[in-house]
């Protein structure tokens, strides 16, 4: 048998690799690095299944002899082995691994420990997940590849995207980003977000001066550390440079909706300064107003025309605010599905007609896949999985035909498959071995394949596979809450009301237990609306396991508790005095807290 030797792919490999850098830092006249960029993604897509082999073999290759691999792999002399015969020992002798399996390697690093534990470059930075998704944030390896591929899928991104909207070179992107603390570790690591890693990082920079796309708000507002302050600096110097925007973007959707709930209660603070040219007291960081009053001066014209187009849209409860007040923008820009799909109906209000597009898939471990087709609507998006920047297998996961007995409904996992193998209609966990140390990390996404680009699949993006609501045998997620909030939301709208953001909580410590959800709204209803709204998000759970106790009544009738107004802002001021970042923030849809003191509706 031909042994085809892990150097010549690595090669191959290098190329695609290099290729992309060149792409990446070296766009010349637009259209022609789009057209690169787009060519380079054609290449290696329709190589998918051989670039992915090829991907494993490099980070198997870069870190050879790490302590982590060395478990698994002993002495075993990896480097003369063909690269499909790696790929299927890889998969045979490395286990499937989670978060808490590394835990123990990652701590060590972060307490100082500099041997090679999961890399053979040494690992100088720490990203905090958001911790939004699961309850806790976890410390992750960051490396200056994980700056690069964020730098190289946002290009990608931006060259599909400019086919449908074309935006103007020298533009300005209104963007609502946000870093975190910068924390350090016992053994003097950076800990931070990775959206913050990748703000401080030179990529940031390469990608503005590339895409000739400037933020509108200098690094004093992004590095603020002081969400509400940054906030209102983003929204004036916005307004500022108002017809140079081309775009408006976060990463997550509800940055946002957050901005615009700031600027509905600010609007005529902002307006007086910008008139003025003056900054408000609330601005209180030093190096932040320095950087703000440098840019602003007296524009009263500018104050006038703003102030008349919010008085106008205060009238309407500020719809389609954005495009009035940013006529160049060509669209919206930001990850508007998964937990994100309950803000896009805020969302869609302040954007009016101006085109939503949903961005990218990724995470703290990695970047997964690029939305390449911008028109489609966010709750249609699916991200086609680039095969450059991980090795990813995908787990099979197969419902459990519902056991009457149990009353369960689960899944059945299958053998992990490689990218080649994935099934168009079938749904899958994601588990990622990154350039970073992770290997056979199971991500605890699920997703479904819903397409090919070439060779490499497209995802959409289901849920978080934890359980969130669960009390005896029922097993409800993340999604199964979305969609039953969704539908009792809609008769809150019926009456006028408005949803504003939402958590649960699975009630056990009395008998029976019980579901709660808890609601921050705006707007007067009558209890008995509140009443109703409870009664249809009972029966929207549709869970066998939960059905069938609800019938039985070992589990109890959902409680609604309405909480008070700004109630979710301090669960957001709670995250980001732990370290998150607002940017990354996601509502925590389960929690632990007390609730004695809230009125519940059953
Ligand atoms: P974090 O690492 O805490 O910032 O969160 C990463 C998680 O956010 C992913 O594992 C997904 O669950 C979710 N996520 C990221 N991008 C998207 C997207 N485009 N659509 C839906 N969910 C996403």
């Amino acid at each position: 048998m031909l042994l085809r030797s892990l150097q010549a792919p690595l090669l191959l490999l290098q190329r695609l690799m290099e290729a992309a850098q060149v792409v990446t830092s070296n766009g010349n006249a637009d259209g022609d690095y789009q057209y690169e960029i787009i060519s380079w993604f054609d290449s290696v897509s329709k190589n998918a299944a051989m670039v992915q082999t090829e991907t494993l073999g490099q980070i198997l290759h870069l870190n050879y002899g790490v302590e982590y691999l060395k478990k698994w792999f002993g002495d075993m002399k990896i480097q003369d082995m063909d690269a499909c015969a790696l790929e299927s020992l890889y998969a045979s002798l490395v286990p499937l691994a989670s978060h808490a399996d590394f835990e123990p390697f990652i701590q060590r690093i972060a307490d100082g420990d500099t041997a090679p534990i999961l890399t053979q470059q040494p690992i100088t930075t720490l990203s905090l997940s958001s911790g939004t998704t699961e309850g806790r944030q976890k410390l992750l390896p960051f490396t200056r590849h994980s700056s690069q591929t964020t730098l190289h899928i946002y290009r990608l991104a931006a060259a599909y995207r400019s086919r449908v909207y074309p935006i103007r070179e020298g533009g300005r992107i209104l963007e609502f980003i946000y870093s975190s603390k910068q924390l350090k570790t016992k053994g003097g690591l950076t800990a931070g977000t990775a959206t913050t890693h990748y703000y401080a990082s030179e990529e940031f920079n390469i990608k503005q001066e590339k895409t000739k796309s400037f933020t509108c708000s200098p690094q004093e507002v992004i590095f603020g550390v002081a969400y509400k302050q940054s906030t209102y600096c983003h929204l004036l110097l916005g307004l500022l440079f108002w017809d140079e925007v081309e775009l408006i973007a976060s990463t997550f959707a509800y940055s946002i909706v957050q901005a615009f709930a700031t600027f509905e209660e600010q609007w005529e603070e902002i307006c007086s300064d910008i008139k003025d040219g003056t900054l408000s007291s609330r601005i209180t960081l030093p190096r932040m107003r320095k950087a703000v009053l440098d840019i602003i001066s007296p524009s009263p014209c500018l104050a006038s025309q703003i102030e008349a187009i919010c008085r106008d849209s205060k009238a309407s409860n500020w719809y389609g605010i954005v495009p009035r007040l940013w006529p160049n923008a060509k669209y919206v820009y930001s990850i508007m599905t998964g937990s994100m799909q309950p803000y896009l109906k805020k969302l869609k209000h302040y954007a009016a007609s101006l085109p939503l597009v949903s961005a990218d898939y990724g995470s703290t471990e990695g970047w997964i896949g690029v939305n390449l087709d911008p028109c489609l609507p966010p709750e249609d998006v699916n991200f086609a999985v680039i095969p450059t920047f991980s090795y990813f297998e995908f787990i099979p996961l197969n419902k459990k035909k519902q056991d009457l007995t149990s009353g369960t409904v689960g899944y059945i996992e299958d053998e992990p498959v490689p990218l080649s193998q994935v099934k168009i209609g079938q749904e899958y966990e994601l588990v990622l071995t990154t350039f970073t140390g992770l290997y056979r990390y199971r991500l605890g996404d699920v997703v479904e394949v819903a397409g090919f680009h070439n060779g490499t699949p497209k995802l959409n993006f289901i849920f978080r596979r934890e359980l969130i609501l669960t009390v005896n045998i029922d097993k409800n997620t993340e999604n199964d809450l979305q969609l039953a909030v969704e539908r009792g939301s809609e008769v809150l709208n019926k009456y006028g009301g408005e949803l504003v953001d939402f958590t649960s909580h699975a009630e056990v410590m009395h008998q029976p237990g019980h579901y709660m959800i808890y609601w921050e709204i705006k707007g007067e209803v009558e209890e008995r609306v509140l009443g109703e709204c409870c009664g249809v998000m009972d029966a929207s759970f549709v869970d066998h396991g939960y059905v069938v106790s609800r019938r039985t009544s070992s589990i109890g009738p959902l409680e609604l508790c309405i909480v008070e107004t700004g109630t979710f802002n301090k669960v957001l001021d709670y995250f980001i005095g732990n370290g998150a970042a607002l940017g990354q923030f996601k509502t925590p849809r389960s929690c632990f807290g007390q609730h004695n003191d809230l009125e519940p509706y059953t």
